[in-house]
């Protein structure tokens, strides 16, 4: 494998700072995570995008959380047809060997990937609908999303969507039989947010309302 080259200098900088000080500051508790094993409370289901920090967000320390991103933080809906699933395979093992009590899913602004889907479904994306393109037939899964939008100008129709993109997501994991278990006996609750990164705000959807609403 000679492709696969040393590490730029900014990061072995930046790696040896961490080592000095919050590692040998916390030796304990990395030891105690190590021969504990993690015992996260949460799951978080994420999107790739470099500006969506849920570890800050929520100040949690290394073992807290168990952190799954994917382009624009979508669930697939359950199939069990022995292929390649990571984001199930995530849910899976968070739910039934970590049993996390919580699993939330966050949507954010500015979302490109929901931003590609919306383009998709207008018909001014040809190149996602493409067969090929890992990222077209990935936001497929948000389809039902834009079939559901309201009318309104293209901005807010993309915002309603990145939203959607979350409620799409709750009702697929509610499709996984070890989900729907663990929802139904009280194990798990599902959670579904939306982070608004430029205020830097978070909100929270509520059933009862139907809406999302800020905390
Ligand atoms: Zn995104």
């Amino acid at each position: 494998m000679d492709f696969a080259r040393p590490l730029p200098e900014y990061l072995i900088t930046r790696f040896h700072g961490w080592q000095a000080t919050t590692y040998s500051q916390n030796k304990g508790w990395y030891k105690r995570l190590a021969d504990e094993g993690q015992r996260p409370r949460a799951m978080i289901i994420s999107c790739c995008d470099s500006r969506v920090h849920v570890t800050a967000m929520f100040g949690a320390d290394q073992g807290e959380f168990f952190i799954h991103r994917n382009i624009a933080n979508l669930v697939p809906a359950f199939v069990s047809d022995g292929e390649h699933h990571g984001t199930s395979a995530a849910v899976e093992y968070a739910v039934t060997s970590l049993h996390v009590s919580h699993l939330v899913v966050m949507g954010h602004s500015g979302c490109g990937g929901v931003e590609g889907c919306y383009e998709m479904c207008e018909g001014h994306a040809p190149a996602l609908e493409e067969k090929t393109s890992f990222v077209g037939r990935w936001m497929d899964i948000l389809r039902p999303g834009y079939d559901r939008l309201p009318q309104g100008d293209d901005a807010t129709r993309k915002r309603a969507l990145e939203k959607e993109g979350v409620l799409v997501s709750l009702e697929n994991l509610m499709s996984f039989p070890f989900v729907r278990a663990a929802v139904e006996s009280g194990e798990l609750t599902l959670h579904g947010v939306w982070n608004h990164i430029g205020n830097g705000s978070l909100e929270v959807y509520d059933s009862l309302s139907g809406a999302f609403h800020p905390i």
